[in-house]
């Protein structure tokens, strides 16, 4: 069990069974990026998104994952139960897109809280209608990923509009539920100062974002797209500078959001 209180670490609903199947891409045991302490990382496989700077689209399609039963899962993550309940961690819910796969998420946060765990889970918000109210009130702490508050860079970053991903964060804040934003803040796509301003302007009306994560692009993945033989269109794009990241968290903290 975590050190962190789970919203339902008793009595867990067991409606949905832990024979429910869904297809995962990979998990990791030990990560410190993924939500508070250190998190067992469960990357389900399916996405609808297309981020140009997308760094595993080896979990676009369902196909990339095994299929596992939320039983399975667990006997995966036993193993691991006392160093997760030592670090103050619980287990994160990661994609591509989870809610791709919305029963297989709702039998897993189910389970994960039957065993105690403090649950994440990391979105881009697209099918957050996918859930219910009482889905969402289950979930610990959302890591909401927005892509881009502009609607038509959304689209040109990550071919989906943003309007369902606005809608789950605003659902989100009217439950009251924790949630950490995340933007990937990408040169000359994402850092246009209407993005970052509207998107900061936004965030701090919710009231239910506890800290705001600016994560810079990176080059790590674009090894993956050549070898799945993809268009990169990003090849030629560095990293933010620390000026311009610290520009991006200074508007986000002006407005009384943590931000890091
Ligand atoms: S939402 Fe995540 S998995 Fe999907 S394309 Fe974007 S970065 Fe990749």
């Amino acid at each position: 069990m975590s050190g962190l209180e789970p919203a339902h670490a008793e009595g867990a609903n067991s409606s949905h069974s832990t024979m429910t199947k869904g297809f995962v891409h990979s998990y990791f045991p030990g990560s410190s990026v993924d939500g508070p302490g250190v998190r067992f990382v469960l990357w389900l496989s399916g996405c609808a998104f297309r981020c140009q700077y997308c760094h595993n689209p080896d979990t676009w399609h369902l196909h990339n994952g095994k299929e596992m039963s939320v039983e399975d899962v667990l006997q995966v993550l036993r193993p691991y139960e006392p160093f997760l309940n030592g670090a103050h961690g619980g287990v994160t819910i990661s994609g591509g897109e989870p809610l791709i796969q919305p029963d297989f998420v709702r039998s897993l946060v189910d389970a994960f809280h039957g065993e105690g765990y403090h649950v994440a889970l990391d979105t881009n918000g697209f099918y957050g209608s996918k859930l219910s109210d009482d889905d969402l009130s289950k979930i610990d702490l959302t890591l909401l990923d927005i892509k881009s508050f502009d609607p038509a860079i959304h689209l040109d970053a990550v071919e989906q509009p943003v309007a369902p991903v606005l809608e789950t964060a605003r659902r989100l804040a009217d439950l009251g539920r924790p949630a950490w934003v995340r933007f990937v803040l990408v040169p000359g796509l994402t850092d246009q100062p209407q993005n970052v301003e509207g998107l900061a302007d936004f965030v701090s009306t919710l009231g239910n974002v506890q800290r705001v994560e600016i994560l810079p692009f990176h080059q790590m993945g674009a090894f993956k797209w050549k070898e799945l033989g993809l268009d990169y269109r990003l090849a030629n794009t560095e990293p933010p500078t620390p000026e311009s990241i610290s520009w991006v968290q200074e508007a986000f903290r002006s407005r009384g959001l943590e931000a890091v």
